[in-house]
C-alpha cells in the first residue's frame, strides 16, 4: 500500500518519514511498557530502590515515544492537503483526457463514488500506517522484554500471538469479499439513480417510468442485502477472533500455574510477567481492524489507479493541415467493434459534402449513434479512417476537432444555470446580436417568452425544467452560436408534441442553411429535407441516395418510411 501511495501520489520523503516515525514510536511505546515489568517486580519484592532505578530509563523512553508520535502525527496530517490535491489533479486531468465514449453505463456512478471518497482515501492511508504499526510493534517489544525476565511466558506469547493473528487474518478475508460486493452494489445503485433521474423524460414519454423505478428499487434492494450480509459477516467474524484472544489469555494463565509449581521463579516475577503477557495479547485484537483499514485503503487506491491507467486516445503534437476543396466529412472503410462484441459498424463508406444535410436511418441498434460518435472521436475506429476536411481525426488535437464540431445529442444535458448561460457555452464571447440571432433561428425565443424569468430562468440540474424537445432546441441554438462547420444531431426517437415538432423542423432548416449537418433522423420531415439518406442495416450501409430515389427503389428505406408514416397516422401526398 505504501508503494502504491508513493507510486500514485509522490511525496516519497514525507510518506517514508511517516512510516519510519510511526514505527519508531510504536517500538518505543512497547519498550516503555516492557520497562514496566521490572518496576512491578521490584515493587512486589518491596524493594523501592531497585524499582526506582528502572524509572529513569522508562521516563526517557516515554519522552522519546511522545516526541516521535507527535512528529508522525504531524507529518501525517500536514501531508493530507497536498496528497488530496494531487489526487484530485490526477483524476480531473484524467477525466478530461478519457475518450468521451468511456463515460457510459455504470461509469458515472463509479466515478462519483471514487471522487467523493478520494478525500478520505488519503486520510485512510495515513491512519492505516499509524494503526498498523501501533497494533503490531508494541506487543513485539514487550515480548522481547518478557524474554529477559521470564522466558517460558515470553515463549508462550510468541507461540499464541501468531496463532491468534492467523485466526484473525483468516476471518478478515471473507469480510474483504463481502465489502467488495457491497461497494459494487453501491456503485450500481448510484448509476441506476443517476440514470433514473436523468431519463425521466424519455421514460415518461414511453410510459415506462414505473419500469425505471423498478430497476432503481431492485438495485437498492441488492445494495441493502449486500450491506446487511457484510455487517452480519463482519460481526460474526469479529466474535470468532475475540474468542481466540480469550483462549490466548487462558494459555498464559496455564503456563503461569505450571511455572509456579515446577520452576524456581519467585512470585513477583511470575505476577509481573503474567500481567504484561496478558496485556500483550490485547492489542492484537486491534490488528483485524488495522488490517481492514489497510485492505480497504489498498482497494480504494487500486480503483483510483485503474481509472488513471485507462488508456486515453493518443493526441498528435501538431495538427495536419486541412485540405482545401474536399468534402467536409469522409468515412473510408470504417469498422468499429465495442470491447469484445461484434462489429457495430462495418466497412462504412460515406461522403458528406460541405453545407449539405445527411440523414442516417436504420432500425434501433443498426449503428447510427455509433457512427456519429466515431466522427466526433468518442472512440477510435477499429479499422478504416474518419476524415474531416481531409484530415484523419486521429491527426487532430481534441481542441481542433471540437472546434469543428457541434454535437446535439439525443438526450441533451443542460447545466444547472440560466438558459442564456447554457446557450452561451457554445461561444462565450458571442455578441448580443449573434446570441439573439441564434436563439431566434433555433426557436428558443418562443420557449423563453413563456418562462417566468425569461433568459435568466434557471433550467434545473440537467435541464429538467424544460421538455426533451425544448432542450434540443436550446442545444441547436448552442450549436448555431458556436462557429463549428459540422453539426452532429441525434434526433429524439420518441414522438414530440406538435408544437415542438414544428419548432425543431424550423430550427433544423435554419441549421442546414449555415452548417453541414449529419442527423440521425427519426422524423419524416427531416428525411424529406435531407440531401442524402444513408440507410444502415446491422452496421452495414444498405442504401444511399436522395429521399425520392430511395422511395422509388422500394427497399429498406421505403419500408422504414412507410412504418413511420403509419405511426404518425397520416400520409404525404406526392
Ligand atoms: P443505433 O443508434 O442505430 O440505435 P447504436 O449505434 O447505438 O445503434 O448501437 C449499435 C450496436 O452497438 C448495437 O448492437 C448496440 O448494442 C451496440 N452498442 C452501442 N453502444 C455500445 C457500448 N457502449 N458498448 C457496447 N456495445 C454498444
Ligand atoms: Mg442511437
Amino acid at each position: 500500500m505504501i508503494g502504491m501511495v508513493i507510486g500514485l501520489l509522490g511525496h516519497r520523503r514525507q510518506v517514508l518519514t511517516l512510516c519510519v516515525m510511526s514505527a519508531l514510536s510504536a517500538v518505543l511505546q512497547g519498550a516503555a511498557l516492557a520497562l514496566g515489568i521490572p518496576v512491578l517486580r521490584e515493587s512486589l519484592r518491596h524493594d523501592p530502590g531497585a524499582a526506582a532505578r528502572w524509572l529513569l530509563p522508562l521516563l526517557a523512553v516515554v519522552l522519546f515515544y511522545w516526541l516521535t508520535y507527535a512528529v508522525a502525527e504531524n507529518v501525517g496530517s500536514s501531508m493530507q492537503p497536498p496528497l488530496r490535491g494531487r489526487l484530485f489533479d490526477l483524476l480531473s486531468d484524467k477525466i478530461l483526457q478519457l475518450p468521451l465514449g468511456w463515460f457510459d453505463g455504470t461509469r458515472p456512478g463509479q466515478l462519483t463514488t471514487l471522487i467523493s471518497r478520494a478525500g478520505t482515501t488519503t486520510q485512510l492511508a495515513v491512519s492505516a500506517v499509524l494503526t498498523m504499526s501501533g497494533a503490531l510493534l508494541p506487543p513485539l517489544a514487550v515480548v522481547v522484554g518478557l524474554a529477559v525476565f521470564a522466558w517460558p511466558i515470553a515463549l508462550t506469547v510468541a507461540i499464541v500471538a501468531p496463532l491468534i493473528l492467523l485466526v484473525q487474518i483468516a476471518t478478515t478475508a471473507p469480510t474483504a469479499r463481502s465489502e467488495a460486493k457491497e461497494a459494487m452494489a453501491e456503485a450500481e445503485a448510484g448509476s441506476r439513480i443517476i440514470e433514473f433521474t436523468h431519463a425521466q423524460q424519455p421514460l415518461r414519454v414511453s410510459a415506462r417510468a414505473d419500469k425505471g423505478l423498478r430497476s432503481v428499487e431492485k438495485a437498492l434492494r441488492e445494495r441493502h442485502s449486500a450491506a446487511r450480509q457484510h455487517i452480519l459477516r463482519t460481526a460474526l467474524l469479529l466474535k470468532v477472533s475475540g474468542l481466540a484472544v480469550y483462549l490466548g489469555y487462558l494459555a498464559v494463565l496455564v503456563v503461569t500455574v505450571l511455572l509456579s509449581a515446577h520452576s524456581n521463579m519467585d512470585a513477583p516475577t511470575l505476577v509481573a510477567a503474567m500481567a504484561f503477557a496478558i496485556w500483550t495479547l490485547r492489542p492484537i485484537s486491534d490488528l483485524p481492524g488495522a488490517v481492514l483499514v489497510w485492505q480497504s485503503t489498498r482497494r480504494s487506491l487500486q480503483s483510483i489507479k485503474d481509472v488513471l491507467d485507462e488508456p486515453t486516445l493518443p493526441e498528435p503534437t501538431v495538427d495536419d493541415a486541412p485540405l482545401p476543396g474536399v468534402p467536409l466529412v469522409q468515412l473510408s472503410d470504417v469498422t468499429f467493434t465495442y470491447d469484445g462484441g461484434t462489429a457495430a459498424v462495418r466497412q462504412v463508406e460515406l461522403t458528406v459534402p460541405t453545407n449539405s444535410m445527411t440523414a442516417l436511418v436504420g432500425r434501433s441498434g443498426s449503428g447510427k449513434s455509433t457512427l456519429l460518435h466515431l466522427i466526433s472521436r468518442f472512440w477510435d475506429v477499429t479499422d478504416g479512417r474518419v476524415l474531416i476536411e481531409g484530415v484523419d481525426v486521429r491527426n487532430m488535437s481534441t481542441a481542433t476537432l471540437m472546434s469543428k464540431i457541434s454535437i446535439v445529442p439525443q438526450d441533451v444535458y443542460l447545466f444547472d444555470d440560466t438558459i442564456e448561460a447554457n446557450i452561451r457555452v457554445g461561444r462565450p464571447d458571442a455578441s448580443a446580436a449573434e446570441f439573439a440571432a441564434a436563439c431566434r433561428r433555433a426557436q428558443v425565443d418562443a420557449i423563453v417568452d413563456e418562462l417566468p424569468d425569461g433568459w435568466q430562468t434557471r433550467v434545473g440540474a440537467g435541464g429538467t425544467l424544460l421538455s426533451g424537445g425544448e432542450r434540443q432546441r436550446v442545444a441547436i441554438a448552442r450549436a448555431l452560436l458556436k462557429d463549428a462547420p459540422l453539426v452532429l444531431l441525434d434526433e429524439a426517437a420518441s414522438a414530440l408534441d406538435a408544437h415542438n415538432d414544428a419548432a425543431i423542423t424550423a430550427a433544423l432548416g435554419q441549421l442546414r442553411q449555415h452548417r453541414t449537418v449529419i442527423v440521425v433522423a427519426h422524423r419524416l420531415e427531416t428525411l424529406t429535407d435531407a440531401d442524402q439518406i444513408v440507410v444502415l442495416d446491422d452496421g452495414l450501409v444498405a442504401e444511399t441516395g436522395t429521399p425520392a430515389d430511395l422511395l422509388a427503389r422500394d427497399g429498406l428505406f421505403a419500408a422504414l418510411w412507410h412504418e413511420r408514416e403509419r405511426a404518425r397516422g397520416w400520409r404525404l401526398t406526392s
